[in-house]
Formats: structure tokens, C-alpha cells, sequence
């Protein structure tokens, strides 16, 4: 079969004025920006749908890249032909004979925005059901839950038919929410965070503290992997790695064993807030879940939270570790993130770390260390990366979403 175009379908159905032509601006820069190197297609847009034009490419490679695509919510292969009955009939058709496995059920949905057109949508979408019938074998109506949908959209720019749709991801298109600077470990909660971040349009910068030679330049090497991974949902990723190993080695030597883990989530605080501030992130993100571990109870939260202004966001917070480890399945991050490279949180991990952290404590403890160059030199000293979506990693691995 050969498609003229995908139709691009999204949402959100509250966008209203100026935030809808920013959702549209963005969306279309970045669907451009995902098929550009890979296609010489055109993208266009017309009255709350956007097109692939395909000119010969293949429709569904196109719409494999777009599932990823924030602000999408289904596409469909179609046919853009001459709105006469007899190419509406012929195209109906072949286009249902070219679906595999073959559908027994069918509907009819017709859209007709150009209301010069002579027939009524209720008329098309009797006369190519009743066309439909009498050549398909064996096929049959069902209106509520039919395995295909015919749909055909009559338009001025030309006629539309479809009959095969596609979910995608839906949410927001990635840069029409501000920027965010994600706390990225090697565990399997905050890749999560960030691409839930993500989906709800935002730019997505990551800060990674790391520990070396406590921790090794696998684990590293595995934290820019998780990145690249979520780059096939939004683009370039800047990466800020934080050399922490001073900053711990310090807080083991001057504080309590049980609050080493307040502590030293405490620096990665203030440094995440201050190279956030220095990247233009108006926000942190965590992949903090509610009583998932002992730094995670509200009392930690809040005396983790102590020491930074900035809003700390954790989309993960009232999910259970099944839903999380569910959607980094889906997203492809799970079997990255149960590699077993020791990341600098457990080379530390004190037999009783406490779990009802009291600020008061906290900051009595952290007394005995000079705070502000501790942090200062940390910001000094990280280091930052590029990571970015590469042709051959775009490439079909990924399984439809
Ligand atoms: P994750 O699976 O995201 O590692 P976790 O269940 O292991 O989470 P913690 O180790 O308590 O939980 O970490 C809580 C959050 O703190 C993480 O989700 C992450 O956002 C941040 N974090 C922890 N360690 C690091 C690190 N080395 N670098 C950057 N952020 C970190
Ligand atoms: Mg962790």
C-alpha cells in the first residue's frame, strides 16, 4: 500500500489563543526535528492536524518515530485522493483489503469540513459502508467496538482516507513548559521522573553526582546511557556531572553515621539548585516515591528540602514501585537501570540511616563543615555533557509505545 501522507492527530482540547500556537509552533519543530535527518518528507499543518507529506517514504518507519513524539496523540496512514464517489469507493477498498490480519468488523466515521461538498457526512459514510459490505467477505458492522475504522475527513485541501490508527504518547510537546534540571541516578525511578517531566512539555536538563573511584566509570557510563535513552523523547539532554566524593568523604569524617544520607542529600541540593539556576532551570525533579526508602518519608523530604527555594517536583511521589518499574519497561530504561553498578547513595548507605531526619539536627551536624565552599567548589568542578539522539539508536529498536 502506498500512503500519501500521516496524518497527525493531538490534543489538548482546553489549549486555548496564545498557549495553542505555542502548542502547535512547538510540536511541528519538533516533529520536523525528529524526521529531518532520516526523511525527505515535508510536514504541514491545517486547522488542528499536522501532515507528513510522504513523498515515497515509508509511512509506518515515520510513525514509529512519532509515537515518541509529546503532543501526539494517534496518526494514521491515509491516502489523500480526489473526493469522487467512485476514488472514495476503490480507495475504501484497498485500503481495508491492505489491513493484516483482515478486520471482521468495520465502522464508518466521515468528517467534512468543506461544506461545499455536495454530500452530507451521514450519506458518504452509508455509501461507502454499503460499498464495503457488498465486496468484503464476510465483514461485518459494528459501531462500538469495531476492529478497523474507515475514517475519511473531507477537507478544501483534499480528501482524507484512513483505516488504521496508531496510539501515541500524548502529553505536551517537549519545550512549551519551561526548563527543569532532573537529579539522574542510575536507579530505575528517576529516568521515570524525567520522562514523566517531559511529557508534560518540558525541557529536560540532567545533573548526575558522582563518586568516583567509590563509584566506577561504568556507572557513569551507564547514567549517560539512561540520558540517551530519554533523549529519543525529547532531544538533546545537557548532562552536569558533580564530582561528590570530597563532599562525602567529608560528611563521613564530621557527622553521624545516621544522618550521612540527610546530609548528604542536603549538598545535592544546594549544588542541583545552583547549577539549575546558573542553566536557566526554574524547577529540580527527583524520582522520589513516598515511603519507598528511609530518606523518602515527608519528615526527610522536608528536611532535605530545608535548604533550597527552589520547587522540587517528584511526578513519581504517589506511585508504587510496580506502576514506576511498569512504565520504565515501556520506555526502555528498566533493563539499563538494573545493571549492578553500585552508584555513590549505597557505597555510603550507613547501617541505620534515620528516618524521621529533624532539621534542627541536621543543620547542627553540618556545623562542623564549611557548607559554602564544599558547594562552590562541587559547582566549580562539574563538568558538562552533550547527549544527544543518535541516527543509529533512532533506528527501529524500540518497539512501538
Ligand atoms: P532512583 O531509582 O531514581 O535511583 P532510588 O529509589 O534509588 O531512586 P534514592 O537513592 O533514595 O532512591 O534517590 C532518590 C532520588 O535522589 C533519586 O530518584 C534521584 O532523583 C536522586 N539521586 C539519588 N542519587 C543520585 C545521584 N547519584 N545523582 C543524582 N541524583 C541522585
Ligand atoms: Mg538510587
Amino acid at each position: 500500500m502506498n500512503y500519501d501522507v500521516v496524518m497527525i492527530r493531538y490534543g489538548e482540547l482546553a489549549l486555548k489563543g496564545k498557549n495553542r500556537d505555542t502548542f502547535e509552533e512547538t510540536l511541528m519543530r519538533n516533529v520536523k526535528h525528529i524526521l529531518r535527518s532520516f526523511f525527505k518528507v515535508k510536514v504541514r499543518r491545517s486547522y488542528g492536524r499536522m501532515y507528513v507529506e510522504l513523498n515515497g517514504e515509508d509511512a509506518f518507519e515515520i510513525i514509529e518515530r512519532l509515537q515518541r513524539v509529546f503532543g501526539i496523540i494517534s496518526l494514521s496512514p491515509a491516502k489523500v485522493i480526489e473526493p469522487s464517489e467512485e476514488a472514495l469507493k476503490e480507495t475504501a477498498l484497498e485500503l481495508i483489503k491492505s489491513v493484516t490480519p483482515a478486520p471482521r468488523t468495520f465502522r464508518l466515521e466521515t468528517r467534512r469540513t468543506d461544506k461545499r461538498y455536495p454530500m452530507q457526512s451521514m450519506e458518504v459514510s452509508r455509501m461507502l459502508g454499503g460499498h464495503i459490505l457488498r465486496n468484503v467477505p464476510e465483514i461485518k458492522v459494528d459501531l462500538h467496538q469495531p476492529e478497523t475504522v474507515v475514517s475519511v475527513e473531507i477537507r478544501t485541501e483534499g480528501t482524507l482516507m484512513s483505516c488504521q490508527t496508531f496510539p501515541a504518547s500524548g502529553g505536551l510537546p517537549v519545550g512549551t513548559s519551561g526548563k527543569l534540571m532532573l537529579l539522574l541516578s542510575g536507579g530505575i525511578d528517576s529516568p521515570v521522573a524525567g520522562w514523566k517531566m517531559m511529557k508534560r512539555g518540558v525541557t529536560l536538563e540532567a545533573i548526575h553526582f558522582h563518586s568516583y573511584p567509590f563509584t566506577s566509570e561504568r556507572a557513569l557510563e551507564k547514567v549517560r546511557d539512561l540520558a540517551h535513552k530519554l533523549t529519543r523523547w525529547g532531544g538533546t539532554i545537557r548532562l552536569h556531572v558533580v564530582p561528590f566524593t570530597d563532599i562525602q568523604t567529608a560528611i563521613r569524617q564530621h557527622c553521624p553515621d545516621d544522618y550521612t544520607i540527610t546530609i548528604m542529600r542536603r549538598f545535592m541540593m544546594r549544588i542541583a539548585e545552583q547549577v539549575a539556576t546558573r542553566a536557566g532551570a526554574l524547577a529540580l525533579a527527583t524520582g522520589e516515591s513516598l515511603g519507598q526508602v528511609a530518606s523518602q518519608t515527608l519528615e526527610s523530604m522536608n528536611t532535605i528540602n530545608h535548604v533550597i527555594d527552589m520547587p522540587v517536583l517528584r511526578p513519581l511521589i504517589g506511585m508504587d514501585k510496580e506502576e514506576i518499574t511498569e512504565i520504565a519497561r515501556k520506555i526502555d530504561t528498566f533493563e539499563l537501570s538494573i545493571l549492578p553498578y553500585e552508584d555513590c547513595c549505597t557505597v555510603f548507605t550507613p547501617k541505620n540511616p534515620v528516618t524521621r531526619p529533624k532539621v534542627g539536627l541536621a543543620e547542627r551536624f553540618e556545623e562542623n563543615l564549611d557548607i559554602a565552599a564544599l558547594v562552590a567548589d562541587a559547582v566549580n568542578r562539574t563538568e558538562v555533557e552533550e547527549i544527544t539522539t543518535k541516527p543509529r539508536e533512532l533506528a527501529g529498536d524500540l518497539g512501538l509505545f
